[in-house]
């Protein structure tokens, strides 16, 4: 039986990603960085089900969301612009193989960001952000999410590449092994999240710098 999650709030977060903030039942048990299926509490939506990361605590009152939309074609998250206070979203199962081990290079391509949403919350919550560094690859500069606070939480441990836009301060193009290299730390984790041609890319590139496949956290979206 899904779980059902009325929405207590639904706000543009950037100018395509939602963050959707709703009620959270109390068997709903995950870790930070997990997931969920999730699916529109609407006639012929209840059944298309999509992975979603839970971007709220797992001690947290409530649940939170942070979507990427793709408004030009009709799937689930284009479905979601049109939400409101009050309606309901439903909760298929958690799931999700990312989880913090230990300190290292976090390495997100758009949407990807979500699991490390979750985990760098906790490790400020919890004092231990220590030397994690976060590189975050994006098309533009109006794409990426939580600029403000990452710049804040990690400083010159926050590295932007943009693929589509060149800007001073950001590295421009896609994530390169010389740009890896710069940030490595040889015995640290990496943690990888995004789409798949760049999952693949970058862990060619990292496999070539030493790194072993124990020390690599990954999850494709
Ligand atoms: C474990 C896991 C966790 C995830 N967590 C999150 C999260 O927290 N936040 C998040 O934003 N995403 C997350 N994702 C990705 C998310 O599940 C997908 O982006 C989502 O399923 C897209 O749903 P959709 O129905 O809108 O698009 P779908 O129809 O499923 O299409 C998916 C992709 O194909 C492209 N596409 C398909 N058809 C067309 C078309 N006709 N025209 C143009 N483009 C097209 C879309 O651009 C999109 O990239 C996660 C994925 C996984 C596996």
């Amino acid at each position: 039986m899904a779980e059902h999650l009325k929405i207590i709030a639904i706000e543009k977060e950037t100018h395509d990603v939602l963050h959707i903030t709703t009620e959270k039942p109390e068997n709903i048990k995950y870790h930070a960085g997990q997931a969920a299926d999730i699916s529109i509490n609407k006639p012929k939506w209840e059944n298309e089900l999509r992975a979603f990361t839970f971007t709220s605590l797992p001690t947290d009152k409530q649940l939170e969301f942070t979507i990427k939309t793709y408004p030009q074609h009709n799937g689930v998250t284009n479905q979601l612009l049109t939400l409101k206070t009050g309606d309901t979203l439903l909760l298929h199962g958690v799931f999700g193989t990312i989880a913090y081990k230990g300190e290292g290079l976090f390495i997100a391509g758009g949407a990807g960001i979500t699991p490390f949403i979750a985990i760098f919350k906790q490790l400020e919550r919890d004092g231990k952000v220590g030397d994690n560094k976060l590189l975050f690859a994006n098309k533009t500069h109006a794409d990426i999410i939580q600029e403000k606070r990452y710049k804040a939480l990690l400083g010159k441990n926050f590295i932007n590449i943009l693929s589509e836009e060149k800007l001073e301060g950001f590295e421009y193009g896609y994530i390169s092994e010389g740009l890896l290299k710069q940030h490595l730390n040889a015995t640290g984790y990496v943690y990888l999240c995004g789409p798949e041609p760049m999952m693949n890319a970058v862990e060619k590139q990292i496999s070539n710098l030493g790194i072993k496949k124990e020390q690599v956290v990954k999850e494709v979206f």
